[in-house]
């Protein structure tokens, strides 16, 4: 990576931003209460308004069945204690509304209707300052016929309420088997990255990723991928496409910058800035498989609306889990006293670092244009203490990452 220090001012800048905006992480782990103070159930002309506020995002799909005809809402999991009948249903043609918990970590809401109606429409919108999420349903009114031909249970992978002992978040990683690290060696082939007096960014990554995976390797329990073995290119949505479809836990990009001026020096970790992410996400979303993107739950046959409320709500949950480990790797950089850049967290909107639901982190181990991060880099056992630290800190991150999975689990 390469940029200006005027740009390398405006993501220090925009780190401030992610920083006030993002969702505290401990709302994930709490349930979503329903407001019953602006959440409505209204007739309209030629259908039914249905507006269910909730103080955080969660998965949800919503279908019809028939005989007797109801709309089901199911989410993961949302305190409907507070439901009155009397105050949400504003009509008639919604004739009574039961909600509750149908199992550990799934809440189902369902209104019985008086007519046949369609869902034509569902979005919810999730506020990003807040998190707070509206919920918004529009049901036009229909005949019999196709009442009964919508009406069913949608078959999507990964949405059916999980068996007994599978209280599993969609997102997490598999805590029985290996951590599946995936590592970036930046640039190759025709993009040899940075170049300072005779070093070459892509030749030094894909050296330093060589001696990180060894020593991730020797310490067990833990497998090691490469986007790219050897010198060749690798665009950028291709290496995000890889660690996918190789169902890797984590992501770390390896890169080494030069700047043209200024002093910079020491090791600087990136995790992404959201709001540089989400047009950019989509289009990923549009070329790749969708599938590809949500390990866990397939979209293929979701709409649009489904497949983006699932993104948002896998970055929430990753995005702490990226924080922790781009954390976790400054510190065990700090205790090896190895050099650490003065805004050694930052936040950015790199391609790479785009995983919805994969924590991902682009370390810089140093400045090529920087005399002594240039000497470190190019010496072999200052490589392998930095990777010995970094490992360190992967290990560090696992655990913690597991902790905190297990609050989610309860
Ligand atoms: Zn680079």
């Amino acid at each position: 990576m390469s940029w200006s220090p005027l740009q390398a001012q405006e993501q220090t800048q925009s780190q401030t931003q992610a920083q006030s905006q993002a969702p505290a992480p401990a709302a994930l782990s709490g349930l979503a209460r329903f407001d019953p103070e602006t959440s409505r159930v209204a007739d309209t002309n030629g259908g039914v308004q249905v507006d269910l506020d909730l103080s955080q995002g969660v998965p949800y799909r919503a279908y019809t069945l028939d005989a007797p005809k109801r709309l089901v809402l199911d989410f993961r999991e949302v305190d409907f204690s507070t439901l009155s009948a009397t105050r949400l249903l504003q009509g008639d043609k919604v004739l009574a509304v039961r909600a509750g918990k149908i199992r550990p970590g799934w809440s189902r809401m369902v209104l019985d209707l008086n007519a046949p109606l369609v869902l034509r429409s569902a979005n919810m919108a999730i506020d990003r300052a807040t998190g707070r999420a509206a919920l918004s349903l529009w049901l036009e009114d229909t005949d019999a016929d196709e009442f009964a031909a919508s009406a069913g249970v949608p078959d999507i992978a990964g949405w059916a309420p999980p068996k007994p002992g599978e209280g599993k978040p969609p997102v997490a990683r598999d805590p029985h088997g290996p951590l599946r690290v995936m590592l970036d060696p930046g640039h190759g082939g025709i993009d040899p990255g940075a170049e300072a007096d005779g070093a070459v960014e892509k030749e030094l990554m894909l050296s330093f990723a060589r001696q990180l995976k060894e020593v991730l390797l020797r310490g067990g329990d833990v497998e090691v991928m490469l986007t790219r073995e050897d010198d060749h290119f690798v665009s950028l949505e291709r290496r995000v496409a890889i660690a996918h479809e190789r169902k890797a836990d984590i992501f770390i990009s390896l890169h080494a910058d030069a700047l043209s001026e200024g002093g910079a020096r020491g090791a600087t970790v990136y995790t992404l800035d959201p709001d540089a992410s989400d047009a950019a996400s989509r289009a990923l979303a549009e070329r790749h498989e969708r599938d590809d993107l949500l390990s866990g739950v397939d979209l293929s046959q979701s709409d649009d609306v489904v497949a983006d409320v699932l993104m948002d709500l896998a970055r929430l949950e990753s995005r702490p889990r990226s924080d922790l480990l781009a954390r976790a790797i400054v510190l065990a950089l700090r205790e090896e006293q190895l050099p650490v850049n003065n805004h050694a967290l930052r936040a950015a909107g790199f391609s790479v670092l785009k995983s919805p639901d994969i924590p991902s982190v682009l370390l810089e181990l140093g400045f090529l244009s920087s005399e002594s991060d240039r000497g470190n880099l190019l010496d072999e056992e200052w490589r392998n203490h930095m990777a010995v630290a970094v490992a360190d800190a992967i290990r560090a991150w696992a655990i913690a990452d597991e902790a905190a999975a297990e609050l989610v689990r309860q």
